[in-house]
């Protein structure tokens, strides 16, 4: 599943990127192309435009109804449109929204804190930006709010 997030969804775009899901950022303002761009990618349009309607029976539109980004997440997973059970979380930069790829321990030498070199095994690097990443990077974050939407999913349950 890919997607295409409008303007008003920056912040979910990247909470998708860390679930390891292909998100493109639409910041612009022209419902029109938004539209061409989903149909020639293949993604599924994530908006908070009520009025944006389907076009042709293939194009995917998915209104966003919260406001706040991890509710957000929580609504995709209740629709159906994500699992959090991915196979590859935690895959994607966060900015360039590309495969981030695994680099030599010594390549990161230097280019990320000390405390963390020595900490971490393992290192990746936008092909794209040069950003650096670790397991920690996102991973701790991310945990910390599946968790929460787990917990908040159990309350449902059980109300
Ligand atoms: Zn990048």
């Amino acid at each position: 599943m890919k997607f295409i997030a409008d303007r008003m969804l920056g912040k979910l775009s990247k909470q998708l990127r860390m679930l390891g899901y292909d998100t493109l950022y639409y910041r612009g303002e022209d419902a029109h192309q938004m539209i061409q761009l989903a149909r020639q990618e293949g993604r599924v349009i994530l908006t908070r435009n009520t009025k944006l309607i389907p076009k042709r029976p293939n194009d995917r539109i998915i209104r966003v109804m919260e406001d706040n980004p991890l509710l957000q997440l929580r609504e995709l997973i209740q629709k159906g449109c994500i699992s959090l059970n991915e196979e590859n979380p935690f895959s994607r930069c966060l900015l360039c929204n590309v495969l981030i790829d695994e680099i030599p321990r010594e390549e990161a030498e230097g280019k990320v804190p000390d405390f963390i070199f020595y900490m971490q095994k393992t290192f990746y690097k936008c092909p794209q930006c040069g950003r650096i990443y670790w397991q920690g990077t996102h991973q701790w974050n991310m945990q910390k709010r599946v968790a929460e939407l787990r917990l908040a999913e159990s309350r449902e349950h059980r109300a």
